[in-house]
C-alpha cells in the first residue's frame, strides 16, 4: 500500500504513512457530538497499492454514547451579551473557515502531542452549558484551572492560523497541525505568536487569562479534526497507536 483514502459521512480524508513505519498508515475521520449514538455508520477506505491497483474496503463503525453531562455557567452581567447564539454561530462560522484549510502534510513532529498545560480540569468536553439558567451551548473543549499568567504550550509542532481577539474565546491562538487536525487555547492574557508563524511542540505560545466569555481565569483548550470537535484528552490518549492490530473489525468511536 502506498496511500489511499477513507471516507465517513461527509468526511474523505488521505491515509498518511506511520513517521517510523512507512507500511503502516493512518486516517482520522470523526464522529461528531451530534451524532446519534448507538447504531452503526459506514466507512469506507480506498488503499492504493504500488502497481497502481486500489482495494475498496467497506465497513462500520459503532459510535457510542459519549456520557456528557450538564453543567449550569453564570457569566458576569457585564459580558452577558456574550451568550447570544448569533455571537457564537458567528465565531464558529469564523473557525469554520479555518478549519476548511486543509493541508495534506504532517506538521508535527516526532515529539507527536501533549498537554498545554499541567492544571486540575474544570469542565470537560462536551458538556451541555446553560449560560445564566437561559442559553444552551455544547463545550468544545476541556478547561484547565490556570492563574493569570501561566505559561501555555503548542501541544504540537504546526503553523499559527489564527492570532487575535475573538468575542466568546477572548484572546485566541489557532494551530494547523496537518492532515485535519487544528487546536485552539483561548481567554489568554497575552498571546506570544502571530498569525504564519511557525511553532515547535511545546513553545510557549501565550498566557493564560480570563478574556472572553469566561467566568474566571482558565485555559480552554479544544481541538478540531477535519472541522469537528473532539474530546481533546481523548484525542492525546488516541495518540499513541496500538502495538498490535485490534482482532476486532469493526471500529468503535465515541462520540
Ligand atoms: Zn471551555
Amino acid at each position: 500500500m502506498i496511500g489511499g483514502r477513507v471516507r465517513f459521512r461527509d468526511q474523505e480524508v488521505p491515509f498518511f504513512p506511520d513517521s517510523d513505519d512507512e507500511d503502516t498508515f493512518y486516517a482520522l475521520v470523526v464522529a461528531g457530538v451530534d451524532l446519534t449514538a448507538n447504531r452503526d455508520y459506514e466507512i469506507t477506505a480506498l488503499a492504493l497499492r504500488e502497481n497502481g491497483d486500489s482495494v475498496t474496503i467497506n465497513g462500520t463503525a459503532r459510535v457510542v454514547l459519549g456520557g456528557f453531562i450538564r453543567q449550569d455557567v453564570t457569566i458576569p452581567a457585564d459580558r452577558a451579551y456574550l451568550i447570544d447564539p448569533i455571537v457564537e454561530r458567528t465565531e464558529l462560522a469564523r473557525l469554520n473557515s479555518l478549519f476548511e484549510q486543509y493541508t495534506a502534510e504532517q506538521l508535527w513532529d516526532e515529539d507527536g502531542f501533549m498537554l498545554p498545560v499541567q492544571a486540575e480540569t474544570t469542565s470537560p468536553f462536551g458538556a451541555f452549558r446553560v449560560f445564566n439558567e437561559t442559553t444552551e451551548s455544547r463545550h468544545t473543549g476541556w478547561d484547565f484551572r490556570t492563574a493569570t499568567g501561566t505559561p501555555i504550550r503548542a501541544m504540537g509542532a504546526g503553523r499559527v492560523v489564527f492570532a487575535g481577539l475573538l468575542d466568546i474565546r477572548g484572546n485566541h491562538v489557532v494551530i494547523d497541525h496537518g492532515y485535519g487536525i487544528f487546536s485552539g487555547y483561548s481567554h489568554f492574557s497575552q498571546t506570544h505568536v502571530t498569525r504564519g508563524q511557525a511553532v515547535r511542540s511545546g513553545q510557549i505560545i501565550g498566557v493564560s487569562g480570563n478574556t472572553g466569555r469566561s467566568s474566571g481565569p482558565h485555559l480552554h483548550w479544544e481541538i478540531a479534526v477535519n472541522g469537528e470537535w473532539v474530546d481533546s484528552l481523548d484525542f492525546l490518549r488516541m495518540w499513541i497507536p496500538p502495538a498490535a492490530p485490534s482482532e476486532d473489525d469493526d471500529a468503535v468511536v465515541g462520540t
